[in-house]
């Protein structure tokens, strides 16, 4: 379950929950937060989710934590665009860099790298971000740590 464009947290959890046809008290069990903390979420009074919130979430909405991350950033990513990554900058399990997620964005502003969503090698797609090397070909999708090795 995808955010949908322009959807913000608040709105986007909500809409999943009543899709799983859950109580807020039965899907704050499932993400292992109380009640409150979970209304808190659905009101909007809370943007920012820690690292077991967010796991959870991603869980049961079966999306990866980045898409959870970012859509608390207020950049939601959607079903047809990967994330897109600065081969140079970022480095396995890190969160990203909201403006690497702007559609427009093809190059990092940072180090002027061009962005990718895929394996540069075989060019599969990036399964998720925790993992640091291509799952097809084994080639590192972060060139920095490459030349570290
Ligand atoms: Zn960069
Ligand atoms: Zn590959």
């Amino acid at each position: 379950m995808y955010p949908k464009d322009g959807e913000t947290l608040d709105v986007y959890v909500k809409r999943c929950r009543l899709a799983l046809k859950l109580t807020q008290s039965a899907m704050a069990r499932k993400i292992n937060i109380n009640t409150q903390s979970l209304g808190k979420i659905e009101s909007g009074k809370t943007q920012k989710l820690n690292h077991k919130t967010r796991l959870g979430l991603a869980e049961i909405l079966n999306v990866s934590e980045t898409c959870i991350d970012s859509i608390c950033r207020g950049v939601a990513i959607t079903s047809e665009e990967s994330p897109k990554i600065c081969p140079k900058c970022w480095s396995p399990g890190h969160s990203l860099e909201a403006m690497w997620l702007d559609k427009r964005a093809n190059y990092c502003f940072l180090c002027g790298s061009a962005l990718i969503d895929r394996c540069m090698q075989c060019e599969q797609p990036i399964p998720s971000l925790k993992f640091r090397f291509c799952g097809y070909c084994g080639h590192p999708y972060n060139q920095q740590q490459e030349k570290t090795y």
